[in-house]
């Protein structure tokens, strides 16, 4: 009992130096009411990045209008689109 509770002030110490605390904290909230997901990157008018305020999971919307996690792939292809995109509206605000 003694040794118990000479325990407690350790512990509470070692869980306050640990960074993952907080994330895995967040990660439960996520994994309770959901990802809170904020618009980073305007790809084009259907496709957007979005990053987790919480967790910072990071996503995107594909071609097909799902969102999958985003990888570096997917950022170099949104990359692309996004250029592609730029200049179709360019030269369609031209004409
Ligand atoms: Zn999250």
């Amino acid at each position: 009992m003694v040794l118990y509770i000479f325990n407690i002030p350790k512990l509470k110490a070692m869980n306050q130096t640990t960074p993952k605390t907080s994330v895995s904290f967040f990660g439960l909230i996520c994994a309770t009411i959901g990802h809170d997901y904020v618009v980073t990157r305007k790809v084009t008018n259907h496709i957007n990045e979005y990053k987790c305020s919480h967790c910072g999971r990071e996503v995107t919307d594909n071609h097909a209008g799902n969102i999958e996690v985003l990888t570096n792939n997917m950022r170099e292809i949104n990359s692309s689109v996004a250029d592609f995109f730029q200049k179709r509206t360019n030269r369609l605000a031209v004409h």
